[in-house]
């Protein structure tokens, strides 16, 4: 259902009226997860007056460690929804497990799977039911041929509204916290007929990093990054060194347009 032989032209996915994929360079933008309504709304005006079309923000955080925060679960939910509904941004977020995804449908616009869960597949069955957009991630362990499997199991359900996003992916290599396979983009847009976004913020783990995988991975013909974005990255409760501040959410939506104008 998600490979490209039976379908010639690209997807777009569109979600609450925004478009993914085919001519279409979308940057999604938020907090790593949601804290509070006002860090979560210093945010989300950040991510829109670059330009950002989407909100991202995590209200179940799937961490390593369980004494790390792990999110406001429904009321992190609830601040999102006020946080669209005051910015008119649409909402991505995660759903962490199964008997979740009906919850947080009835909040969000697009549901994220994140990388920890792509082989989740009573997760992926359910989130093809929910009637809303897939994000799914690629697992950080998985192969190209795995992520387009588990895309599968969102589509056997009747949904195939999903975008693949690439994250980064497990190596020897310590500088970065995942190494940002970048040929997985052209791969997969070459395997599946699904948009492909790419994820520098996780990839990376590092603020400086993030425009510099931005332009690879436009470069490289993804069809838009998600970034995280935080008012306060000293204060965040998570991921806060990756997270963009100020003016860098600015240059990075300069740098996504301009390059895309290019291609
Ligand atoms: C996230 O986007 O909030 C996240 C946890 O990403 P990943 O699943 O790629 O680690």
């Amino acid at each position: 259902l998600v490979s490209r032989e039976n379908h010639h032209r690209r997807s777009v996915v569109t979600v609450r009226g925004v478009p993914i994929g085919g001519e279409h360079m979308t940057l999604i933008a938020g907090p790593c997860a949601v804290e509070t309504p006002e860090q979560t709304l210093g945010a989300a005006l950040m991510a829109k007056a670059a330009g950002a079309a989407l909100l991202r923000g995590g209200a179940y955080k799937p961490r390593t460690s369980p004494y790390a925060f792990q999110g406001l679960g429904e009321a992190g939910l609830k601040i999102l929804a006020e946080v669209r509904d005051e910015t008119g941004l649409p909402i991505v977020t995660e759903v962490v497990d199964a008997g979740d995804v009906e919850l947080v449908a009835s909040y969000a616009d697009m549901l994220q799977i994140g990388t920890r869960n792509m082989q989740n597949f009573a997760l992926l069955q359910a989130a093809g039911e929910a009637g809303k957009p897939v994000l799914l991630k690629r697992g950080m362990s998985a192969t190209i041929e795995e992520w387009l499997m588990a895309a599968e199991y969102i589509a056997q359900r009747g949904n195939l509204d999903i975008v693949l996003c690439e994250r980064g992916i497990r190596t020897f290599e310590k500088a970065t916290r995942n190494t940002l396979d970048i040929a997985a983009v052209p791969v997969a847009q070459k395997l599946s007929h699904l948009p492909v976004i790419v994820d520098p913020s996780h990839s990376g783990g590092k603020r400086d990093l993030v425009l510099p995988l931005s332009r690879a991975a436009i470069a490289a013909g993804a069809d838009g990054v998600i970034v995280d974005v935080h008012p306060a990255p000293e204060t965040a409760l998570c991921d806060g060194p990756q997270a963009l501040v100020g003016d860098d959410i600015q240059e990075l939506a300069d740098a996504v347009s301009s390059m895309s104008r290019l291609l």
